[in-house]
């Protein structure tokens, strides 16, 4: 998924349209994010995820502020069939400016964002907040049956007579292998 590339608009050169402390700019965009496990978030060209955002100049940095809405495809933990999660946010976040040439090796930025050499990535500041809104649990309903951990079927669609008891639950994860592995091949 990664090597699709993220879509175009997500490297904003803000020290050009925002030269002085106080400018400010609307930035407007949309993607279909598609979400992997945990935070491996992919930004595809298309329209799944928009987000109307201001971006203003402040003093050592960027203030992103606005509105992320639409829906994410993700993938149930129970039954693994994906379902539509609504996403509809309000983020107020800040970007620290730097020039590479401030940053010594060893500095560990990875709880920030930044404006590196004129540019923010608005990337990490999407991918964040959408993760973080979703629910801890992610399930398709509160209702789902999950899958048969011995034949596999999706028990919200069928049933089928397995005597699920004697299944010893370390198995399960296999199941979800050859469940995933089935998936893929069609
Ligand atoms: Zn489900
Ligand atoms: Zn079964």
């Amino acid at each position: 998924m990664k090597e699709q590339g993220p879509v175009s608009e997500m490297n904003i050169g803000v020290a050009d349209i925002l030269p002085r402390v106080g400018d400010r700019k609307r930035l407007m965009g949309s993607a279909q994010v598609v979400v992997g496990d945990g935070y491996d978030v992919a930004f595809l060209p298309g329209d799944g995820v928009s987000w109307d955002l201001r971006i203003t100049r402040i003093t050592g940095g960027i203030e992103i502020s606005g509105r992320i809405s639409g829906s994410v495809t993700l993938e149930c933990s129970r039954c693994l069939e994906d379902f539509d999660q609504p996403v509809d946010l309000r983020v107020r976040e800040h970007a620290l400016w730097f020039g590479s040439e401030d940053i010594e090796p060893g500095d560990d930025f990875a709880q920030e964002y930044l404006v590196l050499d004129g540019t923010l990535d608005l990337l990490p500041v999407l991918r964040d907040a959408i993760c973080l809104s979703f629910p801890s649990r992610r399930v398709c309903s509160e209702q789902c049956r999950g899958i048969c951990s011995v034949c596999g079927v999706n028990l919200n669609l069928e049933q089928c007579g397995c005597t699920r008891e004697q299944v010893d639950e370390r198995l399960k994860p296999l199941l979800e292998l050859k469940k995933r592995m089935e998936k893929g091949n069609t």
